[in-house]
């Protein structure tokens, strides 16, 4: 059967990232969205196992022994860290899955596996997202700035990612519809490569004969 595709989906905190994949999710079925464990104290509403695995501390430094992570790291002083065993197994029945993970886990999953889909979700300003993170009311000032001063620091890596989204306020259904065209032109792409190959190869074979 064909693979899925891995996709790292990164995006300032407040970009709307969030939003973004549920919508997604909800209008294309082929999408598995993996769950991450983390250190940090789950927000209201937030629910173990569905929105994160949380954990202590000892607990994720004893998986971090055991491998089980595909990737971790440290994010203003949290550990995050994606657990490998869902995300091999939804990419062998064919899923395209999606790890929404901050910056520096990206670059160790795109050295793994090269082929990993990288998209960058923005908003079209980073004052936007001072306003949106102060809306939300889950953070302290402090912790806010805390996280302007991360995405001031992230911003030269958006040159690696191979696609930046723009997620516009009020233009989250053309935002989904991007990103659905992105993956979907990547499947054309490898898909109807290949089959063409082996259709030329039989013809190939054929003149040979
Ligand atoms: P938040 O605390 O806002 O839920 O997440 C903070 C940051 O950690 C976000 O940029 C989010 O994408 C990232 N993140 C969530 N899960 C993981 C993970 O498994 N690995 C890494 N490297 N980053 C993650």
């Amino acid at each position: 059967m064909k693979k899925g595709i891995l996709i790292c989906v990164s995006g300032f905190s407040g970009a709307g990232k969030g939003t973004l994949m549920k919508a997604l999710l909800e209008k294309y079925p082929n999408y598995a969205l993996s769950i991450s464990a983390t250190t940090r104290s789950p927000r209201p509403g937030e629910i173990d196992k569905k929105d994160y695995f949380f954990k202590t501390k000892d607990e994720f430094e004893e998986m971090i022994k055991n491998d089980e992570f595909l990737e971790y790291a440290q994010y203003v002083d949290n550990y995050y860290g994606t657990p490998k065993s869902y995300v091999y197994e939804q990419l062998e029945k064919g899923k395209d899955v999606i790890l929404e993970i901050e910056v520096q886990g990206v670059f160790k999953v795109k050295e793994k596996y090269p082929d990993t889909v990288l998209v960058f979700v923005t908003t079209p300003s980073i004052d936007e997202i001072r306003e949106r993170l102060i809306k939300r009311g889950t953070e302290t000032p402090e912790k806010i700035e805390k996280r302007m001063s991360q995405i001031a620091r992230e911003v030269k890596s958006l040159y690696d990612y191979d696609y930046i989204l723009v997620n516009e306020n009020n233009k989250l259904d053309e935002c989904v519809e991007k990103f659905n065209h992105i993956i979907e032109s990547i499947h054309q792409k490898t898909d109807n490569s290949k089959d063409l190959i082996n259709k030329l190869e039989t013809e190939a074979e054929e003149i040979t004969k």
